[in-house]
């Protein structure tokens, strides 16, 4: 009792402190259990919800106004990584399950952060690349309008719940908040919409009405090529997806490892995608298995997602030897690779049963081993996490570029993306159970040194100067790192030729298919490409991005092609469902 009243004194005092304040005081808002503090007493009957701890200190019911000055930004945080590596689960805490889980109420706080700028940077060129309607939804999620808030998501992109899991949010980097104080939580934001939606049964099949009789094959399963075939789908066209593997989804199933991104949230809109009518066909490898030259004849249009999936590789003195991998990726003369090998190992059913093509004899495991990932960048985050689930002896991840710094550099202005210091989960995950960060900074490797088996025992590596620019070895700095598992991950340096060989396709000066952004189009009429093999190995988001292009090109297309072939009078065998056509044209 004693305790309540001295609490509500402090409330009194800290309104009449907020009412003499506008600005941002730092004062920490959260409590013990990392959410900000809520108070339920007294007299308040907005929705029975509580009163919230604004940073001046007073508890008050939760507004939007000022709500970036009020409430500070707070994070929904990942598993505890001391707990989480001895699964394979999701780093997102469960609804229901994990203490992590941010509540209802928090949701409503971090939303609230979000201003409704006049321009918001968060959803122009600067930020998302997909154009998410950030302040729209933010302002729908507070005012606890769900159904509307997916409804606006999906207008701009056809998968939130892949970026909201994998995107490092370019958006958090341009949201205007973030010039003052701490950006908005967009990308949890984003994810509690979408994940909300599919608990609530809000995303269901929207099976076209209308039939245009046109015809697309998608080369590609990645999030470009499914969101061209989405997209075309919509718009009454008859989509085929083709893809090489046994499984849909590109590197979301065979690439981003399962703790980033679940592979039943893959199929989830796999199969929904199926089901308005997509159809996919796997095992099929354009160019090898099935000719290229017959998609192209027997399909209207035909889009090429193929990704980037030719690996950079370190040709030094010992790269040969045995436990010298590929992060991903097997190609001639080096079978082996390590993450879409486990990724298969993981895809069994609860009985036990494999699911996929796994083949015990090309899967490398980092148990007990001292394990070096040449390499940062996601990739090299998901060998960290991957060799920490197989219980690693050790893990050290070599970088070229030297440490970032812990805050924005003169060169790198808002509303940029901050290329700060940071903490991945792979390197929170060794931090807490090896107790230091694996990173070691402004180093090349030299060569690998192997045992009289042929295994490597070791590599050494040498320091680089970056100042002036470009790599400068830095004399008598060479060190030997004991090694028995050597993972390069060093990006993709360009998409696989036979394709492109096979239908005489333009490149451009990096080995990509040449396409211009925004256009699509490659050098041969009817052929379109787009996502990792027209920009580079990039990300989700962007790939989504492209693909949503791809469509819009395509159709523009079949429209010309309609046109041009209706006025010549002469319309073909897949024009049979005329009258659907005229309607769509
Ligand atoms: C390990 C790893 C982790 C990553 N983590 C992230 C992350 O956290 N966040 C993020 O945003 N991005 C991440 N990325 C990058 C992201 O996955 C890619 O940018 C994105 O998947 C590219 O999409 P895409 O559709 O262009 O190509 P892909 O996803 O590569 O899909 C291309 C598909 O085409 C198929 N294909 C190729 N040739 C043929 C053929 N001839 N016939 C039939 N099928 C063919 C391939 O099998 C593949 O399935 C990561 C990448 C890797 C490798
Ligand atoms: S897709 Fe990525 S950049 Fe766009 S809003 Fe979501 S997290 Fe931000």
């Amino acid at each position: 009792m004693l305790a309540a009243r001295r609490k509500a004194t402090n409330i009194a005092r800290s309104h009449a402190a907020r009412s003499l304040s506008t600005k941002v005081s730092s004062s920490n808002v959260l409590g013990s259990d990392g959410r900000h503090e809520i108070w339920r007493e007294g007299i308040y009957d907005h929705d029975n919800e509580p009163k919230v701890k604004r940073r001046d200190g007073s508890y008050q019911p939760i507004e939007k106004l000022r709500g970036f000055i009020n409430y500070s930004r707070n994070k929904e945080p990942y598993r505890d990584p001391s707990k989480r590596v001895l699964d394979w689960g999701e780093l997102n805490p469960v609804e229901g399950r994990d203490e992590e889980k941010h509540t209802e109420i928090e949701r409503k706080i971090q939303a609230a952060r979000c201003m409704d700028c006049g321009t918001p940077f968060c959803q122009t060129h600067t930020g998302c690349p997909v154009n998410n309607l950030i302040p729209e939804w933010n302002n729908l999620v507070y005012n606890g309008q769900w159904s509307d808030a997916i409804e606006r998501l999906h207008k701009t992109n056809n998968f939130p719940e892949f970026t909201g899991r994998v995107c490092p949010a370019p958006c958090e980097g341009g949201c205007v908040a973030g010039l003052v104080d701490a950006p908005v939580t967009i990308k949890d934001i984003e994810y509690s919409i979408v994940d909300n939606a599919w608990i609530e049964g809000l995303i269901t099949p929207r099976i076209p009405k209308e039939r245009t009789g046109m015809t697309v094959a998608v080369v590609g399963s990645g999030p470009s090529g499914l969101a061209t075939a989405d997209q075309l789908n919509q718009m009454g066209h008859k989509v085929t997806v083709f893809e090489r593997a046994d499984r849909i989804g590109g590197l979301l199933m065979y690439g981003i490892p399962n703790m980033k991104l679940e592979k039943d949230t893959v199929d989830r809109r796999v199969n929904l995608l199926r089901e308005e009518g997509i159809e996919f066909v796997t095992n099929a490898d354009i160019g090898k298995n099935v000719d290229v030259n017959e998609l192209r004849t027997n399909f209207d249009a035909l889009s090429l997602c193929l990704g980037a999936t030719k690996p950079r590789d370190l040709p030094v003195p010992g790269r040969e030897l045995n436990g010298v991998h590929f992060a991903m990726v097997s190609v001639i003369p080096y079978p082996l690779e390590f993450l879409t090998e486990n990724q298969k190992r993981l895809l069994v059913t609860k009985e036990g049963h494999l699911e996929s093509n796994w083949d015990k004899e090309k899967f490398i495991t980092a148990a007990g081993k001292d394990v070096i990932v040449i390499g940062g960048g996601d990739t090299g985050t998901d060998c960290i996490g991957t060799s920490m689930r197989h219980r690693c002896k050790s893990v050290t991840n070599f970088e070229l570029m030297p440490q970032p710094p812990p805050e924005r550099a003169q060169d790198n202005p808002w509303p940029q993306w901050p290329r700060v210091y940071g903490v991945d989960y792979g390197h929170a995950e060794v931090r807490a159970v090896f107790g230091k960060d694996p990173r070691v900074y402004s180093v090349m490797t030299k060569e690998f040194i192997g045992d009289e088996d042929g295994n490597v025992k070791a590599l050494v590596t040498q320091d680089v100067d970056m100042s002036q620019g470009r790599p400068v070895a830095v004399e008598g700095s060479e060190r030997e790192w004991p090694c028995d598992l050597a993972v390069l991950s060093m990006g993709f340096v360009a998409p696989e030729e036979y394709i492109a060989k096979e239908l005489d396709l333009e490149l451009d000066q990096r080995n990509n298919i040449h396409a211009l952004y925004g256009d699509y189009r490659t050098s041969i009429e009817g052929v379109f490409a787009g996502g990792d093999c027209r920009r580079g190995q990039s990300l989700v988001v962007w790939a989504i991005h492209e693909g949503r292009g791809i469509a819009d090109a395509v159709d523009s297309y079949l429209k010309e092609k309609r046109r041009d072939e209706l006025e010549a009078g002469k319309p073909t065998s897949v024009f049979a469902n005329l009258s659907s056509i005229n309607a769509h044209v």
